[in-house]
Formats: structure tokens, C-alpha cells, sequence
């Protein structure tokens, strides 16, 4: 077997913000995959609490000094996106029954599209099963602390933004 195999793992969501559920998929991955692609979906969402570019700078600064974890952006087909990013896989994770319905529906149709590209799941770990950026965002809106949830660049980003007038 050649040495020089290089796996990469395209991790696609909108992160906004990232939180302890993605960073420890993230985590895990680089023990599977040589290279995590974070791709960040720039579909418009008007809802969005933070701009693509903040959401970027914050997922670099949690892997400052981990150069196997880059961060994308996209627009479009994600199968294209990952195509273009040399994904071995596309990489995704999985909170529970009401992920899996959708997730599996996203992988059938991605598989029709590129039946090259395999989609890899990983089962969040049993702390994070119930944390969402949703969630949190809702959740730090309304005051509450949700330091436990996130790495503490994004707890930092989220009480600024808070206190903004
Ligand atoms: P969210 O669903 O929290 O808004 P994203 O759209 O950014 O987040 O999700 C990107 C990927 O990360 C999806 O595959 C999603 O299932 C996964 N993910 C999100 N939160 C967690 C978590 N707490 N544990 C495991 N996987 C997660």
C-alpha cells in the first residue's frame, strides 16, 4: 500500500456559531481523516447571528496551531464543493433519530449526484447529544449561560454580541 494516501474530510454546515457537538466531531475526525475541510454553506440565511466571515475566523482560532483543519466556504451543489476540496468523504454528524431521518435523505440524494463520494457519519458524543447552534444562539439571546456548550472564543463572540445596544 502506497504511504502517500491523504484522506480528507469535507465537514459541510452554516456553524453559526460552532459549538462543543462540532468541535468534537471535528476532534474525533482527525483521527480518522489526515485532513478536515470545514465548509461553511453561504446560502443566504437572514437569520444568521453571525456573518460567514466571523463564523470563519472563529472555527480558525479554535484550531490555531492544527494545520490539518482548514475552513471553506461554499455556494451551491456541497457534492461539487467537495469534489473541488479533494474529499476522500464527506463528513457528518449524527444527534439522534431526528438527524438521521434528514441526514439519510441528504446522503441518498448526494450519493445519486456523486455516487463516488461516500458520506461518513459520527455519532455525537452523549454531553453534546443535545446541543445545537440553534439552540445556543436561543439560548445566550435570552441570557442564559451557555459556556458549557461552546469553546470560549465563541463564548466570547456570543456575550459581545449580547451586549451590543
Ligand atoms: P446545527 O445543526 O447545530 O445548526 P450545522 O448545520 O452547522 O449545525 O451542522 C453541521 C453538522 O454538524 C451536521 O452534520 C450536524 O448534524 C452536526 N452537528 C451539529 N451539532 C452536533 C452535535 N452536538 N453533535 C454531533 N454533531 C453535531
Amino acid at each position: 500500500m502506497s504511504e502517500t494516501i491523504h484522506t480528507i474530510a469535507f465537514y459541510p454546515g452554516s456553524f453559526d456559531p460552532l459549538t462543543n457537538g462540532h468541535l468534537n466531531i471535528i476532534q474525533r475526525a482527525l483521527r480518522v481523516f489526515d485532513q478536515v475541510v470545514v465548509a461553511m454553506a453561504q446560502n443566504v440565511n437572514k437569520r444568521a447571528m453571525f456573518t460567514l466571515e466571523e463564523r470563519k475566523a472563529l472555527v480558525q482560532e479554535c484550531f490555531r496551531g492544527e494545520p490539518r483543519v482548514s475552513v471553506v466556504m461554499f455556494d451551491g451543489l456541497m457534492v461539487e464543493a467537495a469534489r473541488k476540496h479533494h474529499a476522500t468523504a464527506v463528513l457528518r454528524g449524527l444527534r439522534g433519530v431526528a438527524d438521521f431521518e434528514t441526514e439519510f435523505q441528504m446522503a441518498t440524494m448526494n450519493n445519486v449526484l456523486a455516487p463516488a463520494l461516500e458520506t461518513v457519519f459520527m455519532m455525537t458524543e452523549k454531553s453534546h447529544f443535545f446541543v445545537s447552534s440553534h439552540l445556543v444562539r436561543e439560548v445566550a439571546s435570552l441570557g442564559g449561560d451557555i459556556s458549557p456548550l461552546v469553546p470560549e472564543p465563541v463564548n466570547r463572540a456570543l456575550r459581545e454580541r449580547m451586549a451590543r445596544p
